[in-house]
């Protein structure tokens, strides 16, 4: 039929092209220039974005590794495809320094993201139907935790809890009173804009007594847990799940870690082939590699230098006129109200990322405005403290965004701010050396 599949080759004809193995970036200019224009970006200007960090060249190497090539499915020492030695080492690593790390018996390491961890524990733990107990994305809560508009939402019955009115905190009495009408079988904790510490012990109450599991999910605070800066939900919680790229400063990628081995056939079943297919091993070595990091003494100063920070630019915000959420964080994270400057999350944003200061619009609670022009900002001091910013360098940031935020139409003030962001930058480099 002349199909090209039943033309003859030549025997060792030059299939690869000349330079597969050895050309780099170099020899794709296109993509190149767009992952160098990244590159300058991050070195040019401050992340404030609290699902970012900045991961170290060893994390690089690791992710760009040539693992890259290998598919494993299954367990470290159960896989379904042969040759998998080394894969087995990595992935053993990396479970072996999360487990000593954040001291708890089990730990899966494959999720490919935060969500896929959560998706993957709810479908080895609960029934289709079943009720979970999670906290509102308007309050603070993750999409991942079963809002309607992914797929959990639809597999599971979402009942959401918020915070109160008058401390914008998590209230333990209303966790209790929709526990105790809508008897979940699961109850979740931890969010994407939550900057408070969490009572883990109240709520293993809570969920005890309704007879569900407890799933915390650590993402934006996995960092200060492993180094003791925020409380550690491992001694309460049934299930602890995790973004990796986050707070513990990796790999993107997510984990699952809990105690009781009558779960892990379940979680590890519901992981793959659960929600997921082959596992990405050079993530999995990036997470390795991060754990490895997380177990340094620096990485604890890190984490207390994280505290510090935010809780700087936290003040040194409200000093300038501006509401924080709930009066300050526990965390690296902040919610900032924006009604005092009369501006929008969004034109916040925007004329913050035009002076260099990478931020996210966001709600806050009983925000009467939508999420596309939402009433506040999200920023976090994780990626800044990770170059080296200290206290002084957070003040300066708030009265850089003080200044943008009075000011959101002038351009010139704006790129004035630009160089005093470059400037500062410029002082804390990243990844010198890379081209
Ligand atoms: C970021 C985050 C996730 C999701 O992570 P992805 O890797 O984007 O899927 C899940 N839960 C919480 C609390 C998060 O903050």
């Amino acid at each position: 039929m002349g199909w090209k599949g039943q033309a003859t080759v030549e025997d060792e004809q030059n299939v690869t092209h000349k330079g597969y193995f050895a050309a780099g970036l170099d020899s794709d200019p296109e993509l190149a220039s767009a992952i160098s224009g990244e590159l300058r970006r991050q070195q040019d200007c401050i992340e404030l974005i609290a699902s970012e960090n900045i991961v170290s060249r060893l994390v690089l190497e690791a992710q760009g590794s040539i693992l890259a090539n290998k598919t494993v499915e299954g367990l470290p020492y159960a896989r379904y495809y042969g040759g998998a030695e080394f894969a087995d080492a990595v992935e053993g690593l990396a479970i072996a320094r999360a487990r000593k790390l954040f001291k708890c018996r089990f730990v899966n390491v494959q999720p490919h993201s935060g969500s896929n961890a959560n998706a993957g524990v709810f479908l080895g733990l609960l029934k289709l139907g079943d009720a979970i107990l999670s906290m509102n994305v308007a309050a603070g809560g993750h999409i991942s935790h079963g809002h309607p508009a992914t797929l959990t939402g639809r597999d599971y019955r979402i009942v959401s809890y918020g915070v109160s009115r008058e401390s914008e905190r998590i209230d333990l009495d209303e966790v209790r009173d929709l526990a105790r009408r809508e008897r979940p079988r699961m109850v979740i904790a931890g969010g994407s804009a939550y900057s408070r510490a969490i009572d883990f012990a109240g709520l293993r109450a809570i969920a005890d007594e309704v007879g569900a599991y407890l799933l915390v999910d650590m993402a934006h605070f996995a960092g200060l847990v492993a180094t003791g800066f925020y409380p550690d939900p491992l001694p309460h919680a049934h299930v602890v799940t995790t973004t990796t790229y986050k707070s513990l400063r990796g790999a993107r990628g997510g984990m699952v870690l809990w105690n009781d081995e009558a779960f892990s056939g379940r979680i590890n079943a519901g992981i793959f082939p659960g929600v997921q297919g082959s596992v990405l091993l050079h993530g999995v070595a990036g997470k390795a590699a991060c754990l490895g990091e997380a177990m340094r003494p620096e990485f604890a100063a890190y984490n207390r230098a994280v505290i510090d920070n935010a809780q700087t630019l936290a003040r040194a915000l409200a000093d300038t006129g501006l509401r924080i959420v709930t009066g300050g964080t526990d965390t690296g994270l902040m919610l900032v109200e924006l009604a005092a400057r009369g501006l929008t999350g969004d034109v916040a944003a925007k004329a913050l990322e035009l002076a260099g200061l990478a931020v996210n619009k966001n709600v806050i609670p009983f925000d009467a405005r939508p999420p596309e022009a939402p009433s506040g900002l999200r920023l976090s001091s994780n990626a800044g403290t990770t170059r080296g910013f200290g206290v002084s360098a957070f003040e300066m940031i708030a009265q850089w965004i003080d200044r943008v935020l009075k000011n959101p139409d002038n351009d010139s003030l704006i790129g004035a701010t630009r160089k005093d962001v470059a400037a500062l930058c410029a002082k804390h480099p990243i990844y010198q050396s890379r081209p």
